[in-house]
């Protein structure tokens, strides 16, 4: 078919508009957003969610995950919620985010029990695995990582999206699914106080547009993607998680004066970014998913696991314990060092490995584990993990893979599954994001965060909790407050931003697919593994001449077209965020991922603290945070948190 017979299949609705009103507006319906509407519709408030694609599926988790990390209050647990949100805190040398990871290791659990209670699937129920040294026989838990301690929990993952979906509708949440939210509205009173009125957003579909009024709004849109890699020929493999999320919640509250913290770091590209990678989880390794798969050499010849002490581990089960005197290890190993000796080709472990005689290539080999941990690797962990049900797990299976006879190799770093170059970043392990107080609040009244779209983020628990978190809190604002004014204007600009692509003519425009390919070789070129003043100013002038001469050009022919436009000009505005982020620290820093060739002193005492960052007027104004901002743990959450402790955990237990 050429491109003149393909006719729109949807309705052109380009020039509508609708006004919806709720009290609490969600953006964004992965995980997070989910728990963050369903907190306020349990507190009876009216409440519209909005998401650019389906709910059932949408999302990092949209396709499934393997695991449920810091169930700590989990009746199996070893651990307290403090013990390990204080551990994620030092294993990340305080560039984390502390509260987060409290309300993830003290409400997660709640969260999972909520997913059951939906129809979500976290036990053994089909009693698959009676017997395995992972599985608790009187919950039918299944555990994963560390045996002794017990709080992470193999989970049916692909069965919550789902279920979250059902109970939006259950509870009479107004959803507005293949819907951009693209601006956030904010309102000034007479003494100058913003407070946020909503947002607005368009059908990626129909081209309608769309303003959602609300007395407090929770954005959920995860986090950048596609900042340093693009590929235009195989756009859906560009970035680890999905598609559609590419940051447009941070550039939005950028636009609207949201402070962000953390934007200058980014590590260097481990996954699946522009094509470049094996599948995430396709290649044998030991990681995460994988762990803690045999590995062995091209003779056959097993590289050992150690523990900490750099003891060598003899039986397969000693890999999922403590080493004695350690009190516990998170995933893989993290605390106190990593738990296996095996860590890839290009690492320094990998030239000992060389040194000692073992040979490439190196495969993992489920075949010498018990049947019980081989098949929840092969079956359960991969299969419900993101995507790997269909292209890793049926494919391979269909294809004649058999974990109990063959043996699957293993590729670049193991788990990285390829290798990048210095300049190709990621926002990825734990990144910067928006800034928030104890009640997930932004700096704007009646603006809140949670999910991956927080500062230092990582996991499914840490969305689920945040979610519902900031859902709650949301809610108790609403409750206070009335709908804020909007302005006409702030609406009649953000149409003309939205439609303008729609006017360019496409023998003289520009697409999204270029802009993105040349932003990401700015970064690359401006902003890449080592960094200067200069280098950073001559990209922020580079950005800001596409801004100027290419943005006007751009072109689309259709809402479809018109949404991946808006998210490259979205990916334009939190480029331009890390750069003001990378020019505002002047030094380096280790846990940063952050080298510059101008300051090159490592992490000095005086720079070991957060960089807070917003815009004003178009001009980044920055303000420093203690790391430890957040004070005690325990103490701070509880002082705020009376009301769920007695009503809400308690109904949990
Ligand atoms: C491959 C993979 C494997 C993972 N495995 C695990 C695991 O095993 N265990 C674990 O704990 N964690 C895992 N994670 C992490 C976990 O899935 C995420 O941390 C979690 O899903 C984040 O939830 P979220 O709600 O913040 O973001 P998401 O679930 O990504 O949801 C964001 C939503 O916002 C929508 N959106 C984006 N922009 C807009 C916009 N402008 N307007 C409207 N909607 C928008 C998106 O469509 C999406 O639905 C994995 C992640 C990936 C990518």
């Amino acid at each position: 078919m050429n491109r003149s017979e393909y006719k729109w299949p949807y309705a052109n609705e380009s020039g509508m508009e609708e006004m919806v009103q709720s009290d609490v507006l969600v953006l964004g319906g992965g995980l997070s957003g989910c728990f963050a509407a369903i907190a306020a519709a349990r507190k009876g408030l009216s409440v519209a969610i909005v998401e650019k694609g389906a709910i059932e599926k949408s999302g990092s988790a949209g396709t499934g995950f393997d695991h449920w990390e810091s169930a700590c209050t989990n009746p199996c647990s070893g651990v307290t919620a403090k013990e390990i949100a204080e551990a994620y805190v030092r294993e990340q040398d305080w560039y984390s985010n502390g509260i987060a990871h409290y309300i993830e290791c003290r409400e997660g659990y709640d969260r999972l029990l909520d997913l059951e209670s939906f129809g979500g699937k976290v036990r053994d129920t089909e009693d698959e695995f009676v017997g395995a040294e992972f599985r608790d026989e009187n919950t039918k838990l299944m555990f994963a990582y560390d045996y002794k301690n017990k709080f992470t929990i193999r989970v049916w993952g692909s069965t919550f999206k789902p279920a979250l979906y059902r109970e939006l509708k259950k509870l009479g949440v107004k959803i507005y699914e293949r819907t951009e939210a693209t601006g956030l509205l904010v309102s000034s009173d007479s003494g100058g106080t913003v407070r946020g009125a909503g947002a607005m957003g368009m059908n990626v579909r129909t081209g309608k547009f769309y303003v959602f009024r609300a007395k407090s709004t929770v954005l959920a849109m995860s986090r950048p993607a596609r900042v340093w890699l693009f590929d235009p020929d195989l756009t859906g493999l560009c970035e680890f998680r999905p598609m559609q999320s590419i940051g447009s919640g941070h550039a939005m509250g950028w636009r609207a004066g949201l402070e962000f913290t953390m934007m200058e770091k980014t590590v260097r590209a481990e996954f699946s970014a522009a094509g470049r990678s094996f599948p995430p989880y396709g290649a044998g390794n030991n990681h995460n998913t994988w762990y803690a798969a045999t590995m062995v050499d091209a003779r056959g010849v097993e590289i050992p696991y150690v523990d900490r002490d750099g003891r060598e581990l003899k039986t397969v089960s000693e890999r999922y314990y403590p080493a004695p005197g350690q009190k516990f290890f998170l995933k893989g190993g993290v605390i106190d060092n990593p738990k296996y000796e095996y860590r890839g080709p290009e690492t320094l472990e990998f030239d000992e490995l060389i040194k000692r005689g073992y040979q490439l290539p190196f495969y993992a080999d489920l075949s010498r584990m018990p049947e019980s941990e081989r098949k929840v690797i092969w079956g359960m962990m991969i299969g419900e993990e993101a995507k790997t049900k269909i292209p890793i797990y049926q494919n391979y299976t269909d294809r004649g893979f058999d974990p109990s006879k063959h043996m699957l190799q293993s590729y670049g770093t193991g788990w990285q599954s390829a290798n990048f170059l210095e300049q190709e970043r990621q926002f990825f392990g734990a990144p910067g994001g928006v800034m928030h107080d104890w009640d997930l609040k932004t700096n704007v009244d009646g603006i809140y965060a949670c999910g991956d779209q927080l500062y230092a983020s990582d996991c499914a628990g840490f969305a689920c909790a945040t979610g519902y978190y900031a859902g709650r809190k949301a809610s108790d604002y609403a409750k206070t407050v009335g709908l804020a004014e909007i302005n006409s204007q702030d609406v009649q600009a953000e149409k003309e931003r939205l439609y303008a692509p729609l006017y360019v003519r496409s023998e003289e425009g520009i697409t999204w697919k270029e802009l993105n390919s040349a932003i990401s070789k700015a970064m690359q070129n401006y902003c890449g593994g080592v960094k200067c003043d200069s280098l950073l100013l001559e990209g922020l002038d580079l950005l800001k001449s596409f801004e100027k001469d290419i943005v006007p050009s751009l072109y689309a022919e259709n809402p479809h077209d018109l949404m991946r436009t808006h998210e490259v000009m979205d990916i334009l505005t939190v480029a331009q965020i890390v750069l003001h982020a990378s020019l505002a620290r002047k030094s380096s820093s280790q846990p940063l991922c952050f080298m510059r060739s101008d300051y090159p002193e490592i992490d000095p005492a005086c720079d070991r603290k957060h960089i807070v960052l917003r815009q004003e007027d178009g001009k980044p104004v920055t303000r420093e945070v203690p790391l430890d901002f957040f004070g005690d743990l325990e103490e701070e959450y509880e002082k705020r948190n009376q009301r769920y402790i007695r009503e809400e955990a308690v109904h949990h237990e």
